[in-house]
């Protein structure tokens, strides 16, 4: 079965409609604040479509640009009335920040816990560490609602996750326990990882590496969550990985490139009992849950 993101995200952009309706019956619209520095293609493509997503379901969006060669100290200036502007609802900044910037001051000062919307300063991943309610990342919360709207079971489950970064990895592997999954987290240094990923009933990757993991690290039957987005340039690889496969040799004319998990496109149907395609299975869902941290943070900050 493929588990469609996109048809996730539009369930859960639905159901936060009626709610964004009833903020603004109560004084205003919820607001989200995006930071861009620099002019990193991909960043921009990301602030992009945070932008429309916010202004297609109504919720205000204040975006604040500043030059690549900005220093630390006159990128706090630039943001000190965003600082002080209680209006707005969640703050994010787009990383990666340009190597000049101290970034972990920059979020740290700008980012105030109860405006968190991406889920990853200190409070907030403390909440997450306990249990308690607070902004959760959006990638591993996503996946979360997949499983949870698909009905697949995760309480009493292996779940493996590869990766142990901040922002999927370790709060990936902290939700999937707190709904009562047995976790095992997997990274560059685990000995034998096609060992440890073929004990999963839900594997997940979260690497950065093109179709590493292969039908070796498949147990079959599993449910296999890909959240990796690696962009592929190269004609041969595209060839390697899709061989015979004309529409994404048709994407690849068109676009340059293509979108490649870190689990290998082979014949997932046979393997998997569920499986997350690239693109179209957990990228859509970051977005909606972003929107969904955005609306929960208004109605904590209007009372409702
Ligand atoms: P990071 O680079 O921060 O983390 C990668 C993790 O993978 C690290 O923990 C690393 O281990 C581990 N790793 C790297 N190589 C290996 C290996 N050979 N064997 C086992 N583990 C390995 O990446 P992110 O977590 O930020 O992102 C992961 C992927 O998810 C990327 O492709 C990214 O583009 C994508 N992504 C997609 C999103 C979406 O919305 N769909 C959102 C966010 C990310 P170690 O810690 O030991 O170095």
């Amino acid at each position: 079965m493929v588990l469609d993101g996109r048809r996730i995200r539009d369930e859960i952009l639905a159901e936060l409609q009626p709610r964004v309706e009833r903020l603004k019956g109560k004084g205003r619209a919820p607001a989200l604040a995006v930071v861009l520095v620099g002019d990193d293609p991909a960043s921009q493509i990301y602030v992009r479509s945070k932008i429309k997503a916010s202004q297609e379901l109504g919720i205000r969006s204040v975006e604040i640009r500043a030059p690549g060669d900005i220093t630390t100290e006159a990128l706090l200036d630039l943001l000190q009335p965003l600082r002080n502007d209680r209006s707005v609802d969640a703050i994010l900044v787009q990383m990666p920040l340009p190597s000049q910037i101290d970034a972990e001051s920059v979020v740290s000062k700008v980012v105030d816990a109860d405006r968190d919307v991406d889920g990853f300063g200190p409070f907030s991943l403390g909440r997450l560490v306990l249990n308690r309610p607070a902004p959760r990342a959006c990638t591993p919360a996503g996946i979360i609602q997949m499983l949870k709207r698909y009905k697949i079971p995760i309480a009493a489950k292996k779940a493996v996750v590869v990766g142990r970064s901040d922002i999927v990895g370790k709060p990936m592997a902290l939700m999937l326990l707190h709904e009562n999954a047995t976790v095992t987290v997997c990274h560059s240094r685990t000995e034998n990882l096609a060992a440890e990923c073929r004990s999963a009933d839900i594997l997940v990757a979260a690497i950065g590496r093109t179709a590493m993991l292969t039908a070796d690290h498949i147990k079959p039957g599993a449910v296999v969550i890909d959240v990796g987005m690696n962009r592929v340039r190269d004609s041969a690889e595209v060839e390697r990985l899709f061989p015979g496969d004309t529409g994404r040799r048709a994407l690849f004319e068109k676009n340059g490139s293509v979108l490649v998990g870190d689990v290998h496109p082979q014949p997932m149907e046979e393997l998997s009992s569920a499986y997350t395609p690239v693109p179209g299975g957990v990228g859509p869902l970051t977005i909606a849950m972003l929107m969904s941290n955005t609306v929960e943070l208004a109605e904590h900050h209007l009372g409702c």
